[in-house]
């Protein structure tokens, strides 16, 4: 028995923010803004498998109201949801990622992303896919003024 998830997260870019991705500090002139540290890619991630597994949405387990979460590492609320699926007897067959933002460039930091997203849910690197692109100077993505992940899952359900 399989279960598939959609997640999808969008965040505002200001000039000299940290910017994280996947778990990475990325060398960036803009980072996100949010309430936790804003890592859209890993926060896509969390509404897929959250979504999946039938437990709602990030907003709704970890609610920005709850000053517990202001600035929280999302590492950490990915491990909260890998425990979340795991508990609930969900195993992760892939997933697969779209970032979609203008600057700056992430090929070369896609193969450390994959490693940080794989080892946060323990699973293999090569079931991690992360792919990025512009969307052609269009739109807020375009202007710089943000930055969106896509993220789909496949999670198996466990036997034992
Ligand atoms: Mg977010």
């Amino acid at each position: 028995m399989y279960r598939i998830g959609f997640g999808f997260d969008t965040h505002k870019l200001e000039l000299n923010r940290d910017f994280w991705l996947g778990g990475l500090l990325i060398p960036s002139a803009k980072g996100a803004v949010g309430h936790s540290d804003a890592d859209v890619l890993l926060h896509a991630i969390c509404d897929a498998l959250l979504g999946a597994s039938g437990l709602r949405d990030i907003g709704t387990q970890f609610p920005d109201t709850d000053p517990q979460y202001k600035g929280i590492d999302s590492k950490i609320l990915l491990t909260k949801v890998y425990d979340l699926i795991t508990e609930n007897h969900f195993e992760i067959v892939n997933l697969d990622t779209t970032l979609c933002l203008e600057m700056p460039k992430l090929s070369p930091f896609v193969p450390e992303i994959q490693q940080s997203i794989s080892a946060l849910l323990h699973i293999l690197p090569g079931q991690v896919s992360i792919k990025a692109k512009t969307s052609e100077k269009l739109g807020f993505i375009g202007r710089e003024e943000g930055v969106s992940a896509y993220c789909v899952v496949l999670l198996a359900i466990k036997n034992n």
